[in-house]
């Protein structure tokens, strides 16, 4: 495990892209997780460019990039090599 915080459910290797799905953990409700996916691409440019879903209230009515989407993202980047080797990730 790599995160308290964060349940990585299935991470995947689309094209130039990294398609992650898992859960995040509610930081206003203790033992409530957030179903979150997200899809991360880093452009030859240096941009990072992040599309994501969650099915938060911030995000479902508020329409907001929320924590949840960010939080997996940054997890993911920053234990990439040991999720990646703990993963069977099938590169399409
Ligand atoms: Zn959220």
């Amino acid at each position: 495990m790599v995160s308290e915080d964060v349940r990585f459910k299935d991470i995947r290797r689309v094209g130039r892209d990294w398609v992650i799905k898992g859960e995040v953990r509610s930081r206003t409700r203790p033992g409530t997780w957030h179903s979150v996916e997200v899809r991360i691409r880093r452009l030859r440019s240096g941009e990072i460019a992040i599309i994501g879903r969650c099915d938060c209230e911030a995000f479902v009515k508020g329409h907001m990039v929320c924590w949840h989407i960010l939080h997996m993202t940054n997890v993911f980047i920053r234990n990439r090599r040991k999720l990646i080797s703990g993963f069977r990730v099938s590169v399409n």
